[in-house]
């Protein structure tokens, strides 16, 4: 199949996995006229939403400061939709965000971590992105939408709390955060309200190619209680959960990513709650405003690779090590590594020190679908007919979800827009089986779960 030829829309699609990918592709489907005689089933291991999701937390940066002008452009184009208001009263909140960065050379001061220089890139990069997509710089004062952060004093002006980071960065006050369970919930009744799609829950053993040795045709899925759907086209969408379905090394990993939440007072909640976002890319910490009296403080980093065993999904008989999400679904005592706890009390002393000694009392490892340079994966498989794929997100992929659906059904009608016509299609294999994405990322790269988990892991402070 190509992504540049018209594709005649299909009688029947089969999405996997409902997080933002799925769930947009099947809102997008529903609402095109193109696929009006289209019956198309959404399927997911959880009834509503998975608690483990990636696209399910309390929140989410929503912002067009990209230091690519695609995506920059495309997150432009969902700000104007999170604005309108149609996901809901208090779901997208507009209270900036700072980009920060340390000095070259100062990055020993960020615990030698993270790759500085690329992330005093992303961070110029995506200041020019944002000026070429017509954002005025200036002070807050004056109505600009930028204000330039010279220094650390500048930095710390910007917040309530007189916490900062970093050396120097801009505030874009034109970006913000969204409640990403109540958007998702949102988008799910939109869904709903179509009558449009049938609803499925039940977990994918397979996908369920046309012969016993995975060769030319997917025709839909197997579930783990033995039953089979069928489609003409099978669109998989299962986030970081996606190689255990298709043979993905060098292409796709799931990385691991380190979350801590604490609790807030109302005045601390009400005060700390019109700060912008903190997010330092020189360290890949940030600290998303708080809400419902919870404060969460998070990690964009190479993550951990959990390495499984599995039989290959594109070959029976043989076995393949490829790293996949381990949730608090599948261990409920699972809780972060000591070395990811105290990268996120380091960041919270330093970004809001009021709170820098107050106990975490949830953590959270969430999983990103990681590929090499953080660009995703939507496009028709090149081997196997009948089946798109849909994932990558790279842990930046929520911000889209009012137009990522629509791109999605333009990729599957063979029209893929010609901005992403190269960052979309499907990968070639990279030299190493695990993906570690080099774009700007916080913590060391290369460290497996299990390794950091015996040196010590918390679930809760408190406990
Ligand atoms: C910690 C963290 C912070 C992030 N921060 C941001 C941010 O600030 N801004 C931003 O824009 N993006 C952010 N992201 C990225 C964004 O959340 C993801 O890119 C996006 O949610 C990925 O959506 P998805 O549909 O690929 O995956 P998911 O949301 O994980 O959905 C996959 C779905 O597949 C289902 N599934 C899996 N296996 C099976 C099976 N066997 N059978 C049936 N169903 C199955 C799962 O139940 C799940 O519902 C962040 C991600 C993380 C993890």
């Amino acid at each position: 199949m190509s992504d540049s030829h018209p594709v005649p829309p299909p009688k029947s699609i089969l999405i996997l996995g409902s997080g933002v990918f799925g769930l947009s592709t099947a809102y997008s489907l529903a609402t095109n006229p193109s696929f009006q005689d289209t019956k198309i089933t959404l399927l997911d291991r959880f009834p509503f939403l998975a608690p483990d999701a990636a696209s399910i937390d309390s929140s989410r940066i929503v912002r067009a400061d990209y230091a690519d002008l695609a995506y920059a452009s495309l997150a432009h184009e969902a700000q104007v939709k999170w604005r309108t208001g149609e996901y809901g009263e208090g779901v997208y909140n507009e209270t900036g965000l700072a980009l920060v960065v340390a000095k070259a050379g100062r990055e020993g001061e960020t615990d030698g971590s993270g790759n500085g220089e690329l992330g005093r890139e992303y961070m110029r990069k995506s200041l020019e992105n944002v000026q070429n997509l017509g954002m005025r710089v200036g002070t807050k004062e004056d109505g600009a939408d930028i204000t330039v952060l010279e220094n650390r004093a500048q930095i710390e002006s910007i917040t309530t709390c007189g916490g900062g980071s970093g050396d120097f960065g801009y505030a874009n006050w034109r970006s913000g955060w969204a409640d990403a369970e109540k958007a998702m919930a949102r988008l799910h009744r939109l869904v709903e309200e179509t009558g449009r799609v049938e609803r499925k829950q039940g977990e994918v053993r397979r996908l369920l190619f046309s012969s016993a040795d995975a060769t030319d045709k997917v025709e839909g899925a197997e579930l783990i209680d033995g039953s089979f759907l069928r489609a003409d086209l099978t669109v998989l969408a299962t986030g970081a959960w996606t190689p255990k379905f298709l043979d993905l090394r060098g292409i796709a990993s799931a990385t691991g990513q380190i979350l801590a939440y604490t609790e807030l007072s109302q005045e601390e909640q009400d005060r700390l709650g019109k700060n912008p976002t903190l997010l330092n890319e020189s360290t890949g910490m940030f600290i998303i405003p708080p809400q419902g009296r919870v404060l969460k403080v998070a990690r964009h980093g190479y993550g951990y690779a959990n390495p499984t065993t599995i039989s290959n999904p594109e070959k029976p008989g043989e076995t393949i090590t490829v790293s996949l999400p381990r949730t608090k679904q599948d261990d409920p005592n699972l809780g972060i590594a000591e070395e990811g706890l105290q990268a996120c009390r380091k960041a919270l002393r330093e970004m809001i020190p009021e709170l820098g000694d107050r106990p975490f009392t949830y953590t959270r490892i969430c999983w990103y679908t990681d590929t090499a340079n953080g660009d995703w994966i939507v496009s028709y498989h090149p081997r196997y007919q009948g089946l798109f794929v849909a994932t990558g997100g790279s842990g930046h992929a929520f911000k889209f979800l009012p137009v990522v659906g629509d791109q999605i059904v333009e990729c599957i009608l063979g029209k893929t827009p010609e901005a992403f016509k190269n960052k979309w299609s499907f990968p070639q294999r990279g030299a190493e089986d695990q993906v570690w994405t080099e774009d700007w990322r916080g913590g060391k790269r290369g460290m497996i779960l299990d390794e950091e988990l015996k040196r010590g892991s918390k679930i809760s402070e408190k406990l």
